[in-house]
């Protein structure tokens, strides 16, 4: 089996779990409306190839990366499905790699537009593009008060072929729904004066994954789902909108094991001192792996189905367990530290808790030293 080729740590991926959270996401949709699966960040550090292959056999239609390497990445490995760049593309040597590999553009500014539409003319091609405005989020986009101006000169821009227009959210996880609605509302005067200019605009999209489980009005032709189809809700409240299963396990193998006398210090600056005789695990796997260090002395693993604290410092490769309530710990056991033993679990989301951060950071926290096992 391949973790055992691994030995030491490994990112489990469960295929059908996100299988099952495209579908269900799917069903929350009408029939006009298409999925978009986000899969930048090599697939919120669930594997891009893997992950993009299970959702279009799922459900999604078409794929968003942040980056022309990561589309063409896709490509390589055949994908064949529209895939859109969510981040800007600013240059030409990326507008010839676009074109090359059959890729979609966000053009959030005039200035991008002219050049995307003087390099395809120089090329003597055209480009799907996807109009960005920026209704609230202050990140990239035409403020949705230039709209009018932008779409006169884009409309008029040889090249470009407006595939669609769509905007982010930057507050759809909040329950307060105030500023979300504030944004669409400022989204639909941007679309009102692009139609006024006869513009035809194939396709709207506006909802992430908190949008697309809070409010169906706000689904459009599209949603753009990232966190939810890898099983975690973007936001407490939104739980018991529908059912979901976290995709990603996060397990590693004990190395050694021993019994160390009362009063000894474990790990760099013996931030744990053994009251009484400790038998303590070894495990191959630290923050160069992804393991955030500040869970140090603060988290739980899970071993033989029973969780067990870790202590003391976590290194850059290893970290250490108590495990003296756990008898017959060997070399070779395997510990989750996020996923399921039994009716036991550990979610990215403590973790989130724990490190002031949100789940979308710790799981594509995980480094590429730690193999993606799929199945
Ligand atoms: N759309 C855009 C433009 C994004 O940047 C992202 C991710 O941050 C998403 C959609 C998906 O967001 P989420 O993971 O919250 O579903």
């Amino acid at each position: 089996d391949q973790c055992d080729l691994f030995q030491r740590a490994w990112v489990e991926i469960d295929l059908v779990a996100l299988a099952t959270n495209i579908q269900r996401l799917c069903a929350l949709l009408s029939p006009q409306t298409s999925l978009m699966a986000v899969v930048k960040a090599d697939g919120y550090g669930h594997g891009a190839v893997t992950v993009a292959q299970t959702v279009l056999r799922s459900g999604a239609s078409c794929l968003g990366v942040a980056t022309v390497p990561e589309g063409i990445q896709l490509r390589k490995a055949g994908i064949k499905a529209p895939i859109l760049i969510l981040g800007a593309v600013i240059s030409s040597e990326q507008v010839h790699a676009l074109v090359r590999w059959n890729l979609e553009a966000t053009v959030c500014s005039e200035q991008q537009a002219q050049l995307i539409s003087l390099t395809l003319e120089s090329l003597g091609k055209k480009l799907p593009i996807h109009l960005k405005i920026d209704t609230g989020m202050s990140r990239l986009g035409v403020s949705w008060e230039e709209a009018l101006q932008f779409g006169r000169l884009v409309s008029g821009l040889p090249g470009l072929e407006i595939a669609s227009v769509y905007s982010h959210l930057a507050t759809a996880d909040d329950p307060n729904p105030a500023v979300m609605q504030l944004q669409n509302q400022r989204f639909q005067r941007a679309l009102g004066h692009l139609e006024s200019l006869g513009i035809k605009i194939p396709k709207l999209h506006i909802a992430n994954s908190a949008a697309t489980l809070s409010d169906a009005k706000l689904h459009y032709d599209m949603v753009r789902v990232g966190l939810a189809m890898y099983g975690y809700y973007p936001a407490p409240h939104l739980r018991s909108r529908l059912e979901l299963t976290p995709v990603l396990s996060l397990k590693a193998k004990v190395t050694q094991v021993k019994t160390i006398p009362a009063g000894t210090g474990v790990s760099y600056n013996h931030q744990f001192i053994a009251k009484e005789p400790t038998a303590i695990a070894v495990v191959g796997i630290g923050y160069a792996d992804g393991v955030p260090r500040q869970l140090s002395n603060r988290m739980q693993v899970l071993i033989k189905g029973q969780l067990v604290p870790q202590i003391g410092a976590i290194a850059m490769d290893q970290l250490m367990l108590d495990i003296t309530s756990i008898p017959k710990v060997q070399p070779g056991d395997v510990v989750t530290l996020l996923g399921k033993q039994g009716n036991l679990e550990i979610s990215a989301e403590d973790w989130a808790q724990k490190t002031g951060t949100i789940s979308w950071e710790i799981l594509c926290g995980f480094k590429h030293r730690l193999p993606r096992v799929a199945h």
